[in-house]
This record gives structure tokens, sequence and C-alpha cells, in this order.
């Protein structure tokens, strides 16, 4: 009787009345299985126009898995009704706990997903004794409904960035919100390509795309040319994020090019291990790494070439009007121009063909969080080294959806975790 209580308390349906509760085997294993019935002279409910109907037939008896009780899978047991609809024919009932052929209530969808949040989904399936595939439809349930029902209204600083996936044989198009607040994934969809992005803004609408702002972007030609088309209005700008992430990429092709010239001569390798020496930023470096850094910059390397480019290029980021910062970059540009080494001038030509797009920045400056973009990305990434088991891009992307896009959960008035 009290099981009945709490239960009454946890969720109540109008229409119906929980029944007798019992201990049996499901699966073999011992579940407490709670019977549900309609309640008396209640009338079904067409699943397709949402008018109530009278009753056709009873169809057998189903299992719905419900939240674990103490360590007790639970279920509820009912035999839906078929509705005899004067305008959609005899259908299966809608019933308020569950849907279609599911066989999760709604209640444990929501819960397995809000763990899957803060496991992994192979823990998450393996603590509640169930399978990774249950705990993929739970996530996808919830997230189908935070994609239908999120609220789009106000989003006028947006970020586009790829990110590899599958060790780098693949790329996925991410598309953020950047207003203070909420932050958050919009859209990701397969590929690099105008297409992909072109297929955002549609799927985006024309108006909501009309009150952009910003938008934040890496040098690639295929999405400054498709929010150019698709967002006129709004400030490009290529962000200190994605363009010191080019340089970063520049040094290492040279530093790579260079271990292998030292290979092929058969001289000793003094980079190795030193990719992060010049990756990172001198002021993010360890006592010993500095150290070691300073060794290095003894020699007339290549890769110590690029890396002190680089780090002079970060005086960029320090002025206050665009046309100083402009006379900067052009001149560094043909310090780089000057060079030999064929990645960093390969930056230098395309800071140069994107010069207006990275003023743009200045322009924004106070109004815009640079690290924004960057900080989604790291959460991206570390969704994906969660991800263990998701073999293709579609449970990718509702992983993403699922840790980046805060979307709104159904509603139930009480919280099972
Ligand atoms: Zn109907």
């Amino acid at each position: 009787m009290l099981i009945k209580t709490l239960l009454n308390k946890v969720e109540r349906f109008k229409s119906f009345v929980y029944g007798a509760i019992c201990v049996q085997l499901v699966g073999g294993v011992e579940a407490l299985v709670i019977d549900i019935e309609p309640r008396r002279n209640s009338r079904p409910l067409c699943p397709e126009c949402g008018k109530r109907g009278s009753v056709y037939d009873r169809q057998p008896q189903r299992l719905f898995e419900y939240l674990p009780v103490w360590t007790f899978k639970c279920y509820y047991r009912y035999a839906p009704r078929r509705v005899d609809c004067p305008s959609c024919g005899v259908k299966v009932e809608a019933l308020p706990w569950g849907y279609g052929k599911e066989r999760m209530t709604f209640s444990y969808q929501v819960f397995l997903a809000r763990w899957a949040k803060r496991l992994s989904w192979k823990e998450t399936a393996d603590i509640f004794e169930t399978s990774w595939d249950t705990v993929f439809r739970a996530v996808k349930f919830v997230v189908d409904y935070g994609l239908a029902c999120r609220d789009l209204d106000g989003v006028t600083e947006i970020g586009v960035d790829e990110i590899k996936v599958f060790k780098g044989h693949k790329y996925l198009t991410m598309v953020y919100q950047l207003n203070a607040g909420v932050r958050r994934l919009l859209w990701c969809g397969p590929e690099r390509r105008a297409k992909t992005l072109l297929r955002f803004f549609h799927e985006f609408g024309k108006e909501r795309s009309a009150q952009i702002k910003f938008v934040c972007s890496d040098m690639w030609g295929p999405y400054l040319k498709v929010i150019a088309k698709k967002a006129p209005q709004a400030l490009n700008i290529l962000d200190r994020f994605h363009i010191m992430r080019a340089f970063s990429e520049a040094i290492d092709q040279i530093r790579r090019d260079e271990v292998k010239q030292f290979k092929a001569n058969g001289q000793e390798n003094v980079l190795e291990r030193g990719r992060w020496l010049l990756l990172k930023r001198p002021e993010n470096l360890s006592e010993k790494q500095t150290a070691r850094l300073g060794e290095l910059l003894k020699l007339n390397l290549a890769s110590i070439k690029g890396y002190l480019l680089r780090e002079d290029f970060q005086r960029f980021w320090a002025y206050q009007r665009p046309d100083f910062a402009g006379k900067f970059l052009d001149n560094w540009v043909t310090r780089a121009l000057q060079t030999d080494l064929e990645p960093m001038k390969k930056v230098a030509r395309m800071l140069r063909s994107h010069k207006p797009l990275i003023l743009n920045w200045f322009k924004a400056k106070g109004q815009l969080s640079s690290g924004a973009v960057e900080g989604l990305n790291l959460k991206a990434k570390l969704t994906m080294r969660k991800a263990y088991g998701f073999k293709t891009l579609k449970c990718l992307e509702i992983a993403l959806y699922h840790e980046l896009g805060k979307l709104p959960e159904p509603d139930y008035h009480h919280r099972f975790c």
C-alpha cells in the first residue's frame, strides 16, 4: 500500500490508477511489477488527433520499465486499449508514461539520460544493468524532445567551427550560440563544406539568420562565403583562437619536416619531445620546460624561427585601434614572407588575404568573448573522449547535443536524480 502512496506522490496519471504490486521474475530476474488500470469510465486518447474515443478492444499486457527501486528493476504492467477514433480509425491509445513500442517509460528515459550526462554511456549501462543501446535510446529521446521544444529566439552571436572526429578521418561542423549566459551548441552536421553550413542556415530560418550580429569563424573559405551570403548584416570575425590555431598547425608542420630532415641526415633529434614546448605559450611552461626551451632557442632551427614568429605575432592582439593593428599585420606578413618557412608563409598569405575580417576582431572588442568557441570545443572533445562506443556520426551528434545543447527536458515535477 505504501508503495502506491509513494508512486502517486511521484507520478500521478489523471485517467489511470495503480493496481496490484507484486515481485515476480522478469527475464529470469526478480523485479517489482506494478499493475496499471484505466480509471472507471475513462475513455482512451487517440495518439494522432489527441481526442478521446470509445474503446475498440484491448491488447495483451505489456511491461514498461520504470526507475529501479532499491536494486530491483521495476515495471509498469498495462494492457493498452485500442481507441475507435471517428477521424483516425482504430489506433493504440496514447499513454502518459510511454510511447509506441518503446519498452521504457518516459521517466526512466529521462533518468538514464541524466546519468549519461555525468558518466559515459557505457558506465551508465553497467550501473543500471542495461544495454548501451538502451542508454542511447534514452538519450536520443531526451535530445529529440529538447530540440523540438528549445527556444531559438535572441540568437545574435554565433561561432562556426569544425572538429575532427574518428581519428581525424572525418569532420563535424559545429555552430555555437555565443551570447553571454546562453552559450550552447545550436547545430552540428557532418563534413565541413559549404553545403553543410548552408543546411544550418536553412534549418535556422531566414528570419532568425537576419537577427545575427556577430559570427566568429576560422579562415575556411567555404564557411566565409556561406556566412557572407546568408547573414550579410553580421560582422564576420576571424577570432584570436582560430588564428592562433593556424599558427600552431604551421609550427607543428615545420617541426615534423625538421625531424624528418634530422633522421634523413643521421643527425641527433634535438627536437625530441619538443612538441609542447613549441606549441604552448611561454607563460604556461614549467621551470624545467622553460630551461629546455632556452637551450633550443640558441640553436638555429627552423622550428625555433617559426616559434619566434608566432610569439612576435601575439603583440597584434594588444592593439586598441584597428588601423595600428593593420599596420602591424602588414609588417609581420612582410617579415614572414622573407623567411624560408613555407608553412609560416602560408599563414602569412592567409592573414593578408583575410585582413578586413581579422580587423573586425578589434571592431567587436569587448562585445564578444574570444574564448567562448575554444571553451565549447574543449567540451565537445571531452564528450568524444567519453564517447566510447560511438560508432556513427549520428550517435556522436546526439551525444554532443545532449552535453552542449542546454536543451530543455521533459517536465516532471519530481526530480529523480
Ligand atoms: Zn484521432
